[in-house]
């Protein structure tokens, strides 16, 4: 007999959630009804459970957290949305390991998820990851990741430090893609300040693709001025090798650093978009957060990270400047007047 049902609630993010996939195979081998939703407010209709779960990944989900946990102030609130947060899906069900996704609750989703391996070399001081996880190892082949038969040879590796396992497994774990006929997004970016020419030859060989698997795209992060040179000498090492800088996605944290301002923050955005790279700013914290100047044009005083988020990543910087983009302008882009851009992310 099927018991009461266990509400499954994905608060952020775009990819099927592991940790849930993982909730929903364990309360479904114990019986119960699973109902997955990505609404943090109660549905009119909907019932009593008699176990709610969240799962947020990122710190600008917190009004959404907050919403979902008034909404239901018993549910049980996971992922690195906050940095406080460490306990994993096996210490809430009490098992060692529990390698088991039900990819059932994403059923238009056709490709395959998972880690070839955990934790990661840097502790950067934003990062639940290194906390979490602790220093990498190697947890799945891509054949244990891939769900097989007809399924698309296309995975989405969540790794965040690829290169960090022992390199005869990260080697394997290539060959295995290559000879398989793979295409895999590694969406959570390689760690290019500790690339080596031979981890960037290797990555020059594989058919990196975005999330979609239709355009070339390589992951990776820029996240502090200070380690421009490191940064750049990844960049070179991997065009070098074979991986445009054209290729290349950055992600670019703002909002973390106190001594962040817009002329700072501009710098490392101007520096990617003068050598083809696309930035991707990820906002830590508020997305109403403003800056100082620095040296930047007055005009711009008064912006929040999170209009410059929506600039960048709509590309309106190639059609408007910062200061004359108008977020909620509807309509024909026109100069002065800002643009059509709504920002999923
Ligand atoms: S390199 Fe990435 S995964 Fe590692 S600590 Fe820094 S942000 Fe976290």
């Amino acid at each position: 007999m099927r018991s009461a049902a266990v509400r499954l609630t994905q608060i952020d993010g775009k990819l099927p959630n592991l940790a849930l996939m993982k909730l929903a195979h364990w309360h479904k081998s114990l019986g119960d009804d699973v109902v997955f939703t990505k609404h943090v407010e109660r549905g009119l209709y909907e019932p009593e459970y008699k176990t709610v779960y969240g799962s947020a990944i990122f710190s600008y989900s917190a009004d959404r957290v907050a919403v979902f946990k008034e909404q239901f102030p018993n549910a049980i609130v996971g992922g690195t949305w906050n940095l406080s947060n460490l306990s994993t899906v096996e210490q809430m069900i009490g098992q060692e390991e529990y390698e088991h996704y039900d990819y059932s609750i994403y059923a238009a989703f056709d490709a395959s998820i998972g880690f070839t391996q955990r934790g990661c070399r840097l502790k950067c001081g934003f990062c639940v990851v290194p906390k979490k996880e602790g220093k990498p190892r190697s947890v799945n082949t891509i054949y244990e990741i891939w769900r097989g038969g007809t399924y698309p040879k296309h995975l989405h590796l969540l790794d965040n430090d690829f290169f960090g396992q022992p390199e005869d497994q990260w080697r394997a774990r290539l060959n295995e893609i290559l000879d398989g006929g793979f295409k895999v997004c590694l969406n959570q970016g390689i760690n290019i300040r500790l690339i080596t020419e031979a981890a960037a030859r290797a990555i020059a060989q594989v058919p990196y693709y975005d999330d979609s698997f239709r355009a070339r795209r390589l992951y990776t992060a820029w996240d502090n001025l200070k380690d421009e040179k490191i940064f750049m000498r990844g960049v070179e090492r991997l065009d070098g090798a074979g991986v445009p800088p054209s290729h290349l996605l950055v992600y670019m944290l703002v909002g973390f650093d106190e001594s962040e301002t817009w002329e700072r923050l501009f710098y490392r955005f101007n520096k990617m978009v003068s050598l083809g790279i696309r930035p991707y700013p990820m906002i830590f914290g508020s997305r109403a957060k403003t800056l100082p100047l620095g040296g930047m044009n007055a005009a711009i005083a008064g912006r929040t990270l999170g209009e410059f988020q929506r600039w960048v990543i709509r590309k309106a910087y190639r059609f408007v400047p910062f200061e004359e983009y108008d977020v909620n302008a509807r309509g024909r882009l026109t100069i002065g007047q800002g643009n059509l851009f709504e920002v999923a992310a």
